[in-house]
């Protein structure tokens, strides 16, 4: 690049380049954000108390005997560890149940339970004495389909019903009979399962799910793959999508406390692992709003310095960003570097801390206020305090900050960053 440009334009160059990363798909932001998920809930045992905290959206009332549940599929639920329903499934479960069948259109933030719910209302609904498709469930992916199969699995553990697979790959004879009462897939195959290979009887089918609707819709092709098989009379459908933007407000206000600290570049990093070593046992994401090389350079400064971090980047494949995931949800690493445009979309919700390197800003240079918010909102889930602290490295960004306190209406306060206490 020549003698060193101005700050201003190298920030700009840097975004050009974080630009050119590709985005993610928001199917397999489903699939990663599943796969976040599942910690929060399998490994903290937080459930039962935010399920007890009428704020969370975990909140519940009913009890899963309240709705005659058969006991092999009680025994399922129990032994996956959930011990009443959150309140997406104590509201949607009953009419999901109900007889005559209702359609049912349910939308609720992501990790509150829909999968869950529909996955159940299958296994209730499915007669394991007729040896023929009777529900089918439709999803964007096949690494979705072949998730949420599991969980039919798990749930269905003491159930004769069982599960098939109609996704790439899943070969079967034409004119075999599907003899299975569930079929899990994406919808092309689906489509072929139904009408060119004939293995599924459509008329015969009593449920139909189409998960991630929102997700399908916005999916050229899906929309009308699934409204053809919707539309050969089925008895019920449930829609199941979690449209993001509505939970925007809602998220602002868990977020009590978010923190502005003044400092310099080439304090960064020291001030960094300042943060990181006082909350060392609390997970951390960094969100770097820059180019990969610099989410590099901090990654592999951090880890020379011997401390555990996963790094998010736009190279890696879909399945690769996963096991990044997947490894942070383990507890490998307790810090998550992600670039800009690998975090959109993507909630990490055990995270405590979120770390802006930068504030977001859009391609004119003002500040990008939904990219902010859905950056906080990874933190101070499910009525949980939470923190997010912004690097403000010069004039121009304190001015930023300033822009982002006018828009929201809300002070940001200033964080002494000689004071462990207060970061504590
Ligand atoms: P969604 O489909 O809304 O994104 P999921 O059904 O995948 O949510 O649920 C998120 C996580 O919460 C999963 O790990 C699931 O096993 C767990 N879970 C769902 N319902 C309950 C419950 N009633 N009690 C405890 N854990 C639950």
């Amino acid at each position: 690049r020549g003698a060193a440009p101005p700050k201003e334009r190298h920030a700009w160059l840097e975004k050009q380049e974080d630009d050119d990363e590709e985005e993610v798909p928001r199917a397999s932001q489903s699939l990663l954000n599943k796969l976040i998920r599942q910690s929060l809930v399998e490994s903290n045992h937080k459930v039962e108390v935010l399920q007890r905290d009428p704020s969370s959206p975990l909140y519940s009332v009913k009890t899963f005997e309240e709705l005659r549940l058969k006991s092999e599929l009680l025994h399922g639920i129990y032994s996956m560890g959930f011990n009443r329903p959150s309140k997406i499934q104590a509201t949607a479960l009953p009419m999901m149940l109900a007889d005559p069948p209702q359609n049912l259109i349910a939308q609720s933030q992501s990790g509150t339970g829909k999968t869950a719910a529909f996955v159940l209302a299958m296994l209730s609904r499915a007669n394991p004495d007729e040896k023929f498709a009777q529900c089918l469930c439709l999803s964007p992916t096949y690494e979705l389909a072949l998730q949420t199969g599991q969980v039919i699995e798990q749930m269905g553990k003491y159930s004769p019903v069982t599960v098939t697979y109609a996704v790439r790959g899943n070969r079967i004879e034409r004119g075999t009979q599907i003899e299975d009462q569930i079929v899990i897939g994406t919808p092309g195959t689906v489509l072929d399962w139904c009408f060119k290979l004939k293995l599924i009887d459509v008329k015969k089918i009593r449920v139909f799910v189409l998960d991630e609707a929102d997700v399908m819709i916005d999916t050229q092709g899906y929309s009308d793959q699934s409204v053809r098989i919707q539309r050969s009379e089925v008895e019920v459908t449930f829609a199941v999508c979690w449209e993001r933007l509505k939970c925007k407000l809602k998220l602002l206000k868990n977020i009590s406390n978010y923190n502005s600290m003044p400092i310099y570049r080439d304090n960064i990093f020291m001030k960094i692992l300042l943060i990181k070593n006082t909350v060392y046992h609390l997970a951390v994401t960094i969100h770097i709003h820059m180019t990969r090389r610099i989410a590099k350079w901090l990654s592999s400064e951090m880890i020379h310095d011997g401390h555990q971090v996963a790094l998010l980047s736009g190279e890696l494949l879909v399945e690769q960003r996963a096991a990044v995931i997947q490894r942070f949800r383990d507890g490998k690493e307790k810090v998550l570097i992600t670039t800009n445009v690998c975090a959109r979309g993507i909630d990490v919700e055990q995270v405590s801390i979120v770390v802006n390197f930068d504030l977001p800003m859009n391609r004119e240079r003002n500040p990008d206020f939904e990219t902010y918010l859905h950056r906080i909102g990874r933190t101070g889930r499910f009525g949980k305090p939470g923190l997010a602290i912004n690097l403000v490295d010069s004039m121009y960004s304190r001015n930023v900050l300033h822009r982002i306190e006018q828009h929201f209406r809300k002070k940001i306060k200033e964080l002494d960053t000689e004071d462990i206490d207060e970061i504590e």
